[in-house]
């Protein structure tokens, strides 16, 4: 029964009253009385049962505002039962920062105007918000006067709840979605890495970094630092560049290591002091929060993208880590694109400039062989080439020679060059002398070296192999060749021997050298570290040299620094490992 215990008191006192008016009746009367009454009772009993059992909230005040009715829906949301709300106020229910709201609202209804809806929050017995959207009325009596005041209300807090969730998760996708279209299509390498840095900073906030592992996986090379404010990014970026940090110190370490994201929600300077170097300290200033996801491709780390939260924002959440890890790997993808093609573009221009070098190269000799069968044309005539001086026939056909030879090794390098691309450098092995090769290929290169003013000398103790004798002709004269024409006049040597791995040959000159930013690229394809004005060359010896020696199973290294000359060491196994033999092959034994 929905009656509470006045009513029932009330109620039984009613039908004792009804009771002695009905004795006093006729008899129909008194059962029409009696019907009358439970049919009131009833309709007054369904009504409570509709209040109690809705799942809306309904709450009603009095004029003053103490609450005269609260149903079970306003009990389950509040935890506060209708006795203990009976005759109270709301006030300590509602949020401080919406009362002044709540106020005006009831003091329109007061004043009996219009009916009003607004949301607002309750404070429930446990302390949890409830967000309450209400519709209210006043209720007059006969004379026109406020009597009450009906509050209907729906809990919609876990429907806000679920919407906001449902907001921010298409945000995230949206997000997601757009980065991906922007990293798609951003294929320059910086362009991509700044795009990235800047959008996760809107995104997430508050300021990004990224950097990437240097080559040779010790240092981490910064290649995008990004804040909102223009100022803390240039000092973020100037603090960056003065303290190089290597892969294996810092907080960054971890990620590094393991490849798992690291989200410190709150970051205490004490940390920072711990693991980070004095340097970056200014760089963390003010930081409250951190979040550091590794660039990952293929398993392998080679970078990592860290947020930076500012003083006074929120710290960082787990639905965060899964964005920028989410960010992360798309970015990490995007990056790799944009290395591509940047690896794609450096070679398509080596190739250009070797192209002009090499169409630069071909036409020199070839200008003066031209210019040498032009002057013997001139001298066609029996008559007119008896006059000549021999010595003048000797030095045309002499020159003439030379270039043709010149002509011959450019056109052979290029044909190596593109057996080696094909892999198709086979090793005809046979018995060979190194002194033997090094003395040869001192005598050719005499006349070269005397042209610069460079000596040539040579010593060391014959030491045999299993070797290609024209492919290891070829090493000797082209470093020869290279300590020659970069040796600045000064004397070249070359020792050669037994060594503990087998043979050793080494090329010294004097020279302009090599500096240490070049040394690792002189033996590739095309690289050059000199200008073409100044030195001609294709850019294909070293690498020919490099590419000879590894099909030997061998090694080369240059020792150089600028000014202080270059000294070319190769080393040999006496036959190679898994070598092919051609006609003349050795037998094992012969070769030690
Ligand atoms: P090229 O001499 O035709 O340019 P190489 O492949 O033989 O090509 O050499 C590549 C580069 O290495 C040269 O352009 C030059 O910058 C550098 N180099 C090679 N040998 C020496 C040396 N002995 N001294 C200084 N620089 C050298």
């Amino acid at each position: 029964m929905p009656f509470n215990g006045s009513d029932s008191r009330r109620l039984r006192r009613f039908r004792e009253l009804v009771e002695e008016t009905a004795r006093a009746c006729a008899p129909e009367d008194a059962a029409a009385l009696r019907t009358e009454l439970d049919e009131l009772v009833d309709e007054r009993a369904l009504a409570e049962a509709v209040i109690d059992r809705t799942g809306a909230l309904v709450v009603v005040l009095d004029r003053e505002g103490y609450v005269r009715r609260w149903n079970a829906a306003c009990a389950r949301a509040t935890g506060y039962s209708a006795e203990e709300m009976l005759g109270r106020s709301l006030w300590d229910l509602i949020l401080p920062e919406e009362r002044d709201g709540v106020r005006a609202t009831l003091d329109a209804l007061r004043a009996g105007r219009a009916t009003t809806t607004h949301e607002n929050h309750w404070i429930a017995r446990d302390g949890q918000r409830r967000l309450v959207s209400w519709s209210n009325a006043s209720l007059l009596d006969e004379a026109g006067e406020v009597r009450a005041i009906v509050a209907t209300g729906l809990d919609i807090t876990e429907r806000t709840q679920a919407e906001v969730a449902l907001r921010a998760q298409a945000k995230r996708l949206e997000a997601l979605a757009e980065a991906s279209r922007v990293f798609a299509s951003g294929l320059d390498y910086k362009t991509t890495l700044d795009t990235v840095a800047r959008r996760l900073c809107e995104l997430i906030g508050d300021g990004a970094l990224i950097r990437v592992v240097s080559p040779d996986g010790n240092w981490l090379v910064p290649v995008a630092v990004y804040h909102p404010s223009p100022e803390r990014a240039a000092l973020r970026r100037r603090i960056i560049a003065a303290a190089p940090q290597r892969t294996d110190e810092g907080i960054t370490a971890g990620p590094l290591a393991t490849g798992r994201t690291l989200r410190i929600p709150a970051l205490s300077q004490e940390r920072v002091r711990n693991e980070m170097k004095p340097e970056y300290w200014p760089y963390l200033e003010g930081v409250t929060s951190l979040l550091i996801a590794p660039l990952a491709q293929r398993h392998e780390v080679f970078g990592h993208i860290t947020l930076m939260r500012d003083a006074g924002g929120a710290p960082y959440t787990a639905d965060d880590e899964a964005l920028l890890e989410d960010l992360a790997h798309r970015a990490a993808q995007a990056i790799e694109n944009a290395r591509l093609y940047s690896d794609a573009q450096n070679a398509v221009a080596a190739r250009d400039e070797f192209l002009s070098i090499a169409s630069h190269e071909l036409r020199t000799p070839l200008t003066a062989l031209r210019l040498a069968l032009g002057n013997m044309r001139r001298v066609t005539s029996r008559e007119a080439l008896e006059r000549l001086p021999p010595e003048h026939v000797e030095r045309v056909l002499g020159a003439a020679e030379r270039q043709g030879q010149r002509l011959e090794k450019l056109v052979a390098a290029l044909l190596d060059v593109s057996r080696i691309h094909m892999g198709k450098l086979d090793l005809d092995l046979e018995e060979v002398e190194l002194g033997a090769v090094v003395t040869d290929a001192l005598a050719q290169l005499e006349d070269e070296a005397s042209q610069t003013g460079s000596t040539l000398s040579a010593s060391g103790t014959p030491v045999r192999g299993a070797w290609d004798r024209l492919r290891l002709s070829q090493v000797v004269t082209n470093l020869l060749s290279n300590a020659v024409k970069y040796g600045a006049g000064k004397p070249v040597e070359v020792s050669y021997g037994p060594s503990a791995t087998g043979a050793v040959l080494v090329v010294r000159d004097q020279g302009i050298g090599i500096s240490a930013s070049d040394q690792p690229q002189i033996f590739e394809r095309f690289e050059r570290a000199v200008s073409s004005r100044n030195y001609g060359g294709l850019g294909l010896g070293l690498y020919i040299v490099r590419r000879i020696v590894e099909a030997h199973g061998g090694t080369i290294r240059v020792e150089s620094a600028p000014g202080k000359g270059s000294t070319f060491q190769v080393e040999l196994p006496l036959r190679p490992l898994c070598a092919r033999p051609g006609h003349g092959a050795l037998d094992p034994a012969a070769a030690h």
